[in-house]
């Protein structure tokens, strides 16, 4: 991380602990960090233009979180990752839907924190900057995209039409999560939002087919209640 060229988080908080604990733990890891307390006083500074990611609290005094992405969401791809409470899965899924880009949940350590963060931020980098390749690489899985092929430790591996194309959706996004309602929407169609039990049954059948230990995934990860992940 260098000194010269520090990419900054603003943070939008309410609690001034959780405030401080996330400018203590970003700026010692060399971000710099602006702060707001209100909703309508992060839009101002993400307006102004000299942040690269959003943290964002749902729970805000002025505004829902949901308000705040939907006007970020107007003019900005930029990355937001919303902090949320641990019973607030319905609002977690409501937040992605509405376009941000992860969340952590409070009360959350600071090595996830920054996790988030950095998928986030190389996430945006990476669609800004390079063409989508047409191989995805992950640990002995190799997927050629534009040849429809899968192969893991050098041998071809026979995935189903479905289960293709769950695949690929997730590696669309590497590392990102993506939520249960969008994944049933791109692979089965608009009817089958509510159809979780889809999911869970295929992606079972991929991690039989592509993990070493399918009960203990390294790339098809659950996100409990919320969606799924897939991890390079
Ligand atoms: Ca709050």
């Amino acid at each position: 991380m260098t000194a010269n060229n520090r990419e900054t988080i603003l943070v939008v908080e309410d609690e001034p602990e959780i405030r401080r604990f996330l400018r203590l733990s970003l700026t010692e890891r060399g971000y710099s960090v602006i702060e707001a307390t209100k909703a309508e006083e992060g839009l101002k500074l993400a307006a102004e233009g000299n942040c690269n990611l959003i943290l964002l609290d749902i729970g805000l005094p002025d505004l829902s979180g949901m308000e705040v992405i939907k006007r970020v969401r107007a003019w900005s791809h930029m990355p937001i990752v919303i902090l949320s409470a641990r019973d607030q899965e319905a609002d977690k899924i409501a937040a992605l839907e509405a376009g941000a880009d992860d969340y952590v949940t409070k009360p959350f350590g600071v090595l996830e924190l920054i996790a988030r963060v950095k998928v986030a931020l190389r996430h945006a980098s990476n669609k800004a900057e390079t063409v989508e390749s047409a191989i995805v690489e992950a640990g002995d899985l190799l997927i050629d995209i534009s040849l429809s092929t899968v192969h893991k430790a050098g041998v071809d591996v026979h995935l189903t039409p479905t289960e293709y194309k769950l695949l690929v959706t997730l590696l669309k996004t590497p590392g990102k999560l993506v939520t249960q309602q969008h994944l049933l929407r791109e692979v089965w169609g608009p009817g089958y939002a509510k159809e979780g039990h889809y999911l869970r049954t295929y992606m079972g059948q991929l991690r039989h087919k592509l993990e070493d230990e399918p009960s203990q995934p390294k790339h098809l990860i659950t996100e409990p209640g919320v969606g799924y992940r897939f991890v390079p």
